[in-house]
């Protein structure tokens, strides 16, 4: 295993911040794995497991270790006439799985095609889109425990998977690389059209039993219309989450803004666009230094191509100070300030 020393991390992170990792590993196998065992004591503190920095942000140079996952393998442990348990290996690439599936007609992930993600990571944020999460296909997470270095499986139930958030996240952040995961996908069609403009496409083109491949092209289309693709400009996606107010909060805030944008969570709970409330506080296009707020899509923060991680912080908070004061609600960052 090669451990490096001052590497830069702009290629490391989509964001395309340029920090300087003090120490570097990569992980490629099980081998690794072991051999990081015999060396952690060595290495400098903390550890950030890091997958393809596309929910990352480098607020600074990281005086630690950067453990870069990068284990590759995509194989069939198991199969039924319903259902087929593939694991995967956590540095596989998240639409390399997408189009694996695709390719041989396993339902259960399609909607969630070109999320920029390693499949690793999927499951610490319980990966969403277009009406699917990634928890409704994850049968188990095989991962290492950083301190005593054993092998743990956690099924599904366990993994306290939820909106944007799992034990990943919380119990276990920090402590554990996730070395792979094992997902039960279905042999038979279970597609989600009814979300987004997924029916109105399907309708457009006069597509009325679509397969996995017309529905996978459909949502490329229509993120690729909406998302910048960060290889060209630099972007985490969705930068904040779309908060959960309550019932009574949500009265108040309708007789204000009677076109707030906002879905039911459960009976007492709502979930607010986010991007409904930075457009309609005219944050659109606002950029502080090379930071922005894109100007068609108002959760997703770029760089101009000179921003700075300090650019892009400044911005985050004059953003969440702006929706505090104008709506009392607290925005939360979905990507991860290091
Ligand atoms: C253009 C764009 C569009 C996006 N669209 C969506 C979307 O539609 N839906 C959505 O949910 N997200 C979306 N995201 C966010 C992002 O794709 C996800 O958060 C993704 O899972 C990040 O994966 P990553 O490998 O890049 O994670 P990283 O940024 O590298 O890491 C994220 C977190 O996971 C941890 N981690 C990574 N790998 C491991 C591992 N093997 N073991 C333990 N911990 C690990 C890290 O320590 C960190 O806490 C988008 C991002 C971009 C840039």
């Amino acid at each position: 295993m090669k451990i490096q020393k001052n590497i830069s991390l702009k290629n490391y992170n989509t964001f395309g911040i340029d920090a300087i990792a003090n120490t570097f590993i990569q992980i490629e196998s099980q081998k690794h794995i072991n051999d990081l065992k015999l060396i952690i004591n060595q290495l400098p503190k903390p550890f950030y497991i890091l997958g393809s920095g596309a929910n990352t942000l480098f607020t600074k140079d990281y005086t630690g270790t950067i453990i870069f996952i990068n284990n590759k393998g995509i194989n069939i442990i198991e199969e039924n006439n319903n259902d087929i348990f593939v694991e995967v290996q956590a540095g596989e690439i998240w639409n390399d799985l997408v189009n694996f599936c695709v390719n041989n007609n396993y339902y259960g992930i399609e909607n969630l095609v070109e999320i920029p993600s390693t499949v690793g990571a999927s499951a610490i944020q319980n990966i969403g889109a277009y009406g699917m999460e990634v928890k409704e296909t994850i049968h188990t997470v095989k991962y290492t425990d950083l301190q005593t270095f054993k092998s743990v499986e956690l099924s599904n139930t366990k993994c306290e998977f939820d909106y944007r958030n799992s034990i990943f996240k919380n119990k276990l952040k920090n402590k554990v690389i996730i070395t792979s995961i094992i997902f039960k996908f279905k042999k038979y069609s279970t597609l989600k059209l009814n979300y987004g403009s997924i029916n109105s496409e399907l309708k457009n083109q006069n597509i009325i039993s679509p397969n996995l491949k017309q529905i996978t092209s459909i949502i490329r289309n229509i993120r690729a219309s909406k998302i910048p693709d960060p290889k060209v400009i630099g972007n985490a996606g969705s930068f904040f989450k779309n908060p959960i107010i309550s019932k009574h909060e949500l009265k108040i805030i309708k007789n204000k803004y009677p076109n707030i944008i906002y879905y039911p969570v459960n009976n007492n709970s709502f979930k607010i666009a986010a991007a409904w409330l930075i457009e309609n506080a005219n944050l659109k296009g606002c950029q502080i230094g090379g930071a922005a707020v894109h100007k068609d899509q108002a959760l997703v923060i770029i760089n101009k191509g000179f921003a700075t991680a300090t650019d892009i912080v400044k911005l985050s908070n004059h953003i969440k100070n702006s929706i505090r004061n104008l709506y009392n609600i607290n925005l939360h960052t979905e990507v991860i300030f290091i």
